[in-house]
């Protein structure tokens, strides 16, 4: 009986991996037919400050395949980095995203900040200062540059460092702002953190969920606003779900919040909408 439990567990273990490597090939293969037919978008989520007011957005990348349906960042942005398409993939967002800002400030809409993820791999590609130096000088004043913020993870702290920085500062030099997202789980050293031309830190979603609850992630995102302070960095809470610890991160000193709590990601005229209504001082609570 052992073994033929054994003998199922090898056939279960292999059709697992067979059915992940056939989706990682059937993703990397729908990703070049879904740049070519616009199934590629962006949604918006608002970031807000404390009091609830919207302040930014962050642009978050949706993929609708009429093939396999409703396909998550975390599935295919990691296929679209092994395997170099993020290079279109990415031309594809920025191109999109600066339209966005461009039209929402073309409608006197204005944000202190508009967000955009950014892979390392992209980062580090020989055109890609150049490209968005152009894309800048296309879609942007040089005011609404300025309102740009990549944000990159942690995992740059394992690319050729010096790299890293001259990228970062040659689009300084075009107006656009660094912020350190997910911060908190990934090689976190600090002293990367002084080298790089950061303003910005983002707090991992899994330290703010129940954070009210958890002394552990309270001492961690304590630690956390300390460094930021020192260094001169706004700070960032993603993931917010709950009053009860919107409240805890804000007495704790916190400015900037994102959650669901807040908004989820919303289409570009749900964003429109959310923030016309907003406009008066009104406050963002998410039933
Ligand atoms: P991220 O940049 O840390 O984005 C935040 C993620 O948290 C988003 O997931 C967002 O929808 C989700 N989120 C927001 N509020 C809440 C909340 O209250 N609770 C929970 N549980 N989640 C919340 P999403 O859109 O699935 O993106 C996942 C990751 O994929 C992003 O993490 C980012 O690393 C990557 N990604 C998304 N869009 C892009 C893009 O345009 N370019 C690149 N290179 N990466 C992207
Ligand atoms: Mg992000
Ligand atoms: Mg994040
Ligand atoms: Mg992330």
């Amino acid at each position: 009986e052992a073994k033929g439990a054994g003998r199922d567990g090898v056939v279960l273990f292999n059709e697992e991996v067979s059915h992940r490597v056939e989706l990682h090939l059937q993703i990397e293969r729908l990703l070049h037919f879904a740049l070519e037919n616009q199934e590629i978008r962006l949604c918006y989520q608002p970031i807000v400050d404390e009091n609830k007011l919207i302040v930014g957005a962050e642009c978050l990348v949706r993929w609708y395949s009429g093939r396999l349906g409703e396909i998550a960042p975390m599935q295919f942005i990691p296929i679209a980095e092994q395997t170099g398409l993020i290079i279109r993939l990415g031309e594809h967002i920025l191109v999109t995203a600066f339209s966005t800002l461009r039209d929402w400030h073309e409608r006197g809409m204005e944000l202190q900040q508009f967000s955009i993820n950014v892979s390392v791999r992209q980062l580090l590609h020989h055109d890609f200062v150049n490209h968005v130096q152009v894309l800048v000088e296309h879609y942007l004043s040089p005011g609404l540059a300025g309102k740009v913020v990549f944000e990159i993870t942690e995992t740059v702290i394992a690319a050729d460092v010096h790299s890293v920085v001259t990228a970062m500062n040659e689009l300084q030099r075009l107006g656009i702002r660094f912020s350190m997202d997910d911060f908190g789980t990934g090689y976190s050293s600090l002293s990367y953190l002084k080298q790089l031309p950061v303003e910005e830190l983002k707090i991992d979603r899994g330290f703010a969920h129940n954070v009210c609850k958890d002394e552990e992630s309270q001492a961690l995102i304590s630690a956390i606003l300390h460094i930021a302070n020192t260094l001169g960095l706004t700070v960032v809470a993603e993931g917010i779900e709950k009053e009860e610890d919107f409240v805890f991160l804000r007495d704790l000193g916190c400015r900037c919040f994102q959650g669901y709590h807040f908004s989820p990601p919303l289409e570009g005229d749900d964003y429109i909408r959310l923030l016309t209504h907003c406009s008066a001082g009104e406050p963002v609570n998410h039933p």
